[in-house]
C-alpha cells in the first residue's frame, strides 16, 4: 500500500513495492561479504548463533572493527554451547578493545538461558529474544527477521537517517513520537517475502550510501523515492544531536612493580562486579585528589609500595557520558602484600583490561624493549 507522507510541501508518494524492488535488487548486486552474511549449510539464512553475535558486537562498533573479533570469537566459541559454559573472564578477555563490555556479559548470559530454557536452540520470536539478556527492541527484530524470516522491521541508527531522509523527516529521531513514526515506516515499506534482507539492505545503505555526512544521492539506488534528495535537505536531515559538554573524572593510577626472580611483576586489582568495567582487571586505580598523590593515596592504592610513586603517563580516554583523565604513577614494592595479586607482562595478557589499562601494559611492554622510556 503506498506511503502518503504528510508535511507542508506538495505530497510526495512513497511506491512501497517499487521502493523494495529498487532496494533489493541494488542490495543483491552491492552488498559487502560479511563473515555473518554466511547462509548455514542447513538452509539460505545466516546461522542463527552467528547472527545473535554480529548484531551484539555491531551495537556501537563499527563493521571494520567488528570483523576480526567475530572471527576470532568464533574460533574459541565456535556454538552457543561453547559460549555458554566458558568462563566469564575468558570471555571479557576476547571481547578487549571493543568497549561496551556489558554487551559481553550480557551475550555470555543469554547462551547460558538459551542452554538452560531452549534446549540450546535460539528463540525465533521477538518476544523470545526479548527475555535475552541484552536484547532489546532493534537486536530483537534484527535477529528474528535476519536468521529466522519473521517480517518484522529493524529500526538502528542507519536505518533512522535513511528514513528521516526519504520522508523528508526534520523533527528529532531521539524523541519517542519521532522513534515510533519511523518503526511504523519501517513496518509499512517491510518486504513480506525477504524482510531480512529488506532489514539487512537498509543497514547498508545507510552505511555505505546515506552516510551521516556527504550522502552519495548520485548513487543511490533509491534517490527517486526521496524526498530529502528532492528537496536537497539530506544535509540538514536527520537533525543534529545537541552537544552537550562531557564531564571530565580524574583518576590516579599506580603501577607497581616488584622484581621476583629477576622478573618484574605489577600489582593488579579486580574490579566490582557491578558498574563501568565491572569485573575486569586494573592497575591499581582511585580517585584523583587535587594535586599530587599523598602518601596516604598511594597507601590506600597499593599497601605494597615502597617508593613514592613517579609520574609517567597520562591518558584521555573518552565515553559516551563523560571523559576521563588517568594520571599513571609508577613506583615499586619492597615485597608484595599477602593479599595482592601480582602479575608479570605476560600473565597480564591473559587478564580482561579495560581500554587505558591496556595502553599502560603496551606502555610497559615498549620499556622493556627499550629500558630508556620513562627512564
Ligand atoms: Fe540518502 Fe541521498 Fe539516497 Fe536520499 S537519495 S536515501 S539522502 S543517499
Amino acid at each position: 500500500m503506498p506511503v502518503v507522507i504528510s508535511c507542508t510541501m506538495p505530497k510526495m508518494v512513497l511506491s512501497a513495492p517499487n521502493f523494495r524492488r529498487d532496494l533489493l535488487n541494488w542490495y543483491d548486486r552491492h552488498q559487502r561479504s560479511l563473515p555473518w552474511r554466511t547462509p548455514a549449510p542447513a538452509g539460505g539464512r545466516p546461522e542463527p548463533y552467528h547472527v545473535l553475535l554480529s548484531e551484539i558486537m555491531l551495537q556501537q562498533t563499527p563493521v571494520a572493527t567488528v570483523t576480526d573479533y567475530f572471527q576470532r570469537f568464533l574460533v574459541q566459541f565456535p556454538t552457543i554451547e561453547s559460549l555458554a559454559q566458558a568462563d566469564e573472564q575468558r570471555v571479557l578477555r576476547l571481547w578487549q578493545g571493543l568497549g561496551y563490555y556489558s554487551r559481553a556479559r550480557n551475550l555470555h548470559r543469554a547462551a547460558g538461558v538459551v542452554m538452560r530454557d531452549h534446549g540450546g536452540v535460539l528463540p525465533a520470536t521477538v518476544e523470545g529474544l526479548r527475555e535475552l539478556p541484552g536484547i532489546g527492541r532493534y537486536t530483537a527484530a534484527a535477529i528474528a527477521s535476519i536468521a529466522f524470516g519473521k517480517c518484522v522491521a529493524a529500526v538502528d541508527g542507519n536505518v533512522t537517517r535513511v528514513l528521516c531522509r526519504l520522508n523528508g523527516i526534520e523533527s528529532d529521531p531521539r524523541r519517542g513520537a519521532t522513534i515510533e513514526r519511523l518503526w511504523s515506516l519501517a513496518d509499512s515499506l517491510i518486504s513480506l517475502r525477504r524482510p531480512g534482507d529488506f532489514n539487512s539492505a537498509m543497514m547498508e545503505l545507510g552505511a555505505i550510501v546515506c552516510r551521516p555526512k556527504s550522502p552519495q544521492c548520485l548513487l543511490c539506488p533509491v534517490r527517486h523515492h526521496c524526498r530529502a534528495f528532492a528537496e536537497q535537505s539530506q544535509d540538514r536531515i536527520p537533525a543534529p544531536p545537541k552537544r552537550r559538554k562531557l564531564p571530565r573524572v580524574r583518576r590516579w593510577t599506580f603501577v607497581i612493580e616488584w622484581i621476583f626472580e629477576g622478573e618484574r611483576r605489577f600489582r593488579i586489582e579486580r574490579r566490582p562486579a557491578v558498574g563501568r568495567w565491572a569485573g575486569m582487571w586494573q592497575f591499581p586505580t582511585i580517585v584523583a585528589g587535587c594535586g599530587a598523590p599523598a602518601d596516604d593515596d598511594v597507601e590506600r592504592a597499593c599497601p605494597a609500595a615502597a617508593s613514592v610513586p613517579r609520574r609517567i603517563l597520562a591518558i584521555d580516554h573518552s565515553l559516551t557520558h563523560r571523559r576521563y583523565r588517568f594520571t599513571v604513577f609508577h613506583g615499586v614494592a619492597a615485597a608484595p602484600d599477602p593479599d595482592g595479586i601480582w602479575a608479570s607482562i605476560d600473565e597480564l595478557d591473559r587478564y580482561p583490561l579495560p581500554k587505558p589499562h591496556v595502553t599502560i601494559l603496551a606502555w610497559l611492554r615498549n620499556r622493556e624493549a627499550s629500558p630508556t622510556i620513562g627512564s
